[in-house]
């Protein structure tokens, strides 16, 4: 990186923060030429990809959705929400490392299926047959509200 005052090119990193957020990075940078310092902030360019559902329709990622699907899943299990909101962090982190701009809701379906088999044993084996029978994660949450 160049030095905003002097231009040249022989700058150091000498400190990196991460924010609260953990999605942006910000680094003290030293001038070796003239010695001046200044700040530059990294972010990520990531985005969460669209869910192709069973009928061919795009939506956009919602995380209402999913929860609502592992708490449906979960009903009267012993498993607590911080636990939950775990499981959906490692869902969006696995969507966002594939970097895909679509995803199959098959595959979230899929992903979800294999946060709850981690969670609850009982959760994961009485839903994961219904699941599997249905093309769609929208299917599936019906099926969850009838069996309710
Ligand atoms: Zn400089």
């Amino acid at each position: 990186m160049r030095c905003p005052f002097c231009n040249a090119d022989d700058t150091q990193v000498v400190d990196s923060r991460v924010n609260d957020e953990g999605d942006s990075v910000r680094r003290r940078r030293r001038c070796g030429s003239c010695d001046k310092r200044f700040t530059t902030y990294e972010t990520a360019d990531l985005r969460l990809p669209q869910v192709i559902k069973g009928n061919g329709n795009r939506e956009d990622f919602k995380d209402e959705k999913l929860r609502e699907g592992f708490f449906l899943a979960l009903h009267k299990r012993p498993v607590s929400a911080e636990l939950m909101e775990e499981a959906l962090q490692h869902i969006r982190s696995k969507l966002l490392v594939l970097g895909e701009r679509e995803v199959p809701s098959r595959q979230i379906g899929e992903l979800v299926m294999a946060e709850l088999r981690k969670l609850d044993k009982v959760a994961y084996i009485r839903f994961a047959s219904v699941y599997r029978s249905f093309q769609d994660a929208d299917d599936f949450r019906d099926a969850l509200k009838d069996l309710k």
